[in-house]
């Protein structure tokens, strides 16, 4: 009979994305998938190492697995991705119940990790690649509601932010055949997905060369756009640093690029910038809203942000939230620093601000943010979206869910709308997450 297999995702969207390439690489060596975690013989925690909160958290949970590995003695732990990169061994040294690690370009040797295990030893594979992508793997959409789905079109990070662990963890930076995404786009599309969102670090840099042949991120953009008018495509991240105008006017000429650009900037102060490595300035990054604002006049802008980096001073706060006073961002994704071991902040620049001070920080701007959110969704009141409709509320069956182009979500009475399908819906309300509609009839 075969072995079964469970699979928890912790962090970004590339590492959900790479929990469906492990479940196919499984699932072709004979691996079944368990649907509960009680029937498992192998449980594999896919983790994130950005920072120390989210590795704790997996500790925690790895710690919480002992109780099922006294009631099934046949279970075996694994942990993947980034934690198991930065960590390796010593990740089962200080966690004994963990068998086997596996960094994020060792995946196809994951049939070769379980048969090792499987009689009680421990295995490590933490290779890093600068080829592998995965691209021949069709993914098992997991836990997915059959409407949309991510694709990775690239692997690695080399951009080295100064506080940033991804570059050791994930590796050089390399693209995706554009055919194979293009591929997996339109064979999800007959499948009835109508959403895709292309994932990288910095989707900005992607580069393909085949010979004569190069394709950059607006041509594949365009080349996905162009399977159907009625697949939203989306892309996340862009680094402001190569936010280009060609890739906006992509964006211009197709509707269904969807209109919200993730351009996260960390920090409103030039000098903390350049401390972090970023390669722009706030006048830069104001130049790339200002060029967004142009061609998409009505394309949301998200961001993440840091508090209290290396020397950060009151001053460069205030920058920060002058910032945000003046982007306006509809959604914003906040830190507190978070040093992390073996990275150039780590080495040379003294994690010096003290925790309830990155508090006190990071709490203004989520103050801050969360106003500007609801301002600008009170806005909304009374304009009408072409929303795709997900699925049910979460508060109530007889409300539904979708999102508009600019990726907000919109909630409404369910009327006669499907999931899966288009829907225009009028703004009535809002909070500062959610936009409260009406249906105004079909598309
Ligand atoms: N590649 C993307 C980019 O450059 O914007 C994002 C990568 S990272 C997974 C997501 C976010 O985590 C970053 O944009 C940054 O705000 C945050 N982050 C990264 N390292 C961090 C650290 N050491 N402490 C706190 N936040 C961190
Ligand atoms: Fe980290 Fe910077 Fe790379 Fe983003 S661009 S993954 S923040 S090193």
């Amino acid at each position: 009979m075969s072995e079964k297999i469970y699979i928890e995702t912790y962090g970004c969207q590339m590492n959900f994305a790479d929990s469906e390439v492990v479940c196919a690489i499984l699932e072709g060596a004979g691996y079944k998938l368990s649907p509960t975690i009680e029937e498992a013989d192998f449980v594999l925690i896919n983790t994130c190492a950005i920072r120390d909160n989210a590795e704790q958290r997996v500790r925690h949970r790895v710690r919480e697995l002992r109780a099922l590995q006294g009631r099934r003695h046949r279970l075996r732990i694994g942990i993947l991705g980034c934690m198991a990169e930065r960590l390796q061994s010593r990740l089962m040294a200080e966690e004994d119940n963990v068998s086997f690690v596996c960094g994020p370009d060792a995946y196809r040797r994951l049939p070769d990790l379980l048969r090792q295990v499987r009689d009680g030893q421990q295995a490590a594979e933490v290779e890093l690649s600068t080829t592998e992508t995965y691209a021949d793997i069709e993914p098992v959409r997991l836990g997915s509601n059959g409407i949309s789905a991510y694709i990775s079109i690239m692997r690695g990070c080399q951009n080295y932010c100064a506080y940033c662990v991804v570059p050791y963890t994930r590796g050089r930076e390399r693209s995706r055949n554009p055919q194979t995404v293009v591929d997996e786009a339109r064979s999800l599309f007959e499948r009835g997905y109508r959403e895709v969102t292309l994932l990288g670090q910095n989707v900005n840099s992607y580069q393909w060369k085949e010979g004569e042949n190069e394709v950059g991120f607006p041509e594949l953009m365009a080349r996905v756009a162009a399977i159907d008018p009625a697949l939203r495509v989306r892309f996340a991240t862009s680094h402001p640093k190569d936010l280009s105008d060609e890739l906006l006017q992509v964006m211009a000429a197709h509707d269904n690029i969807c209109r919200c650009i993730h351009l996260p900037v960390q920090s409103g102060s030039n000098r903390m910038l350049k401390l972090m490595n970023r390669k722009y300035t706030v006048e830069w990054y104001l130049d790339r809203v200002e060029a967004i604002r142009r061609y998409l006049p009505d394309c949301s802008i998200t961001t993440d942000v840091i508090a209290g980096f290396s020397s950060e001073t009151e001053e460069d706060h205030q920058a920060t939230l002058d910032l945000f006073r003046r982007v306006r961002y509809d959604y914003a994704y906040m830190f507190k620093y978070s040093l992390r071991e073996g990275t150039y902040a780590a080495r040379h620049l003294p994690d010096d601000i003290a925790d309830e001070e990155k508090t006190r920080r990071l709490n203004e701007i989520i103050a801050l943010q969360g106003q500007i959110a609801l301002e600008n969704n009170r806005t909304e009141v009374g304009r009408e979206y072409e929303v795709l409709v997900e699925g049910e509320s979460h508060r109530s069956k007889e409300r539904l869910f979708g999102r508009n182009s600019q990726n907000k979500v919109i909630v409404f009475d369910r009327g006669d709308a499907v999931p899966g399908t288009y829907r225009m819906v009028r703004v009535v309300d809002c909070t500062a997450a959610t936009l409260l509609g009406e249906l105004v009839g079909s598309v």
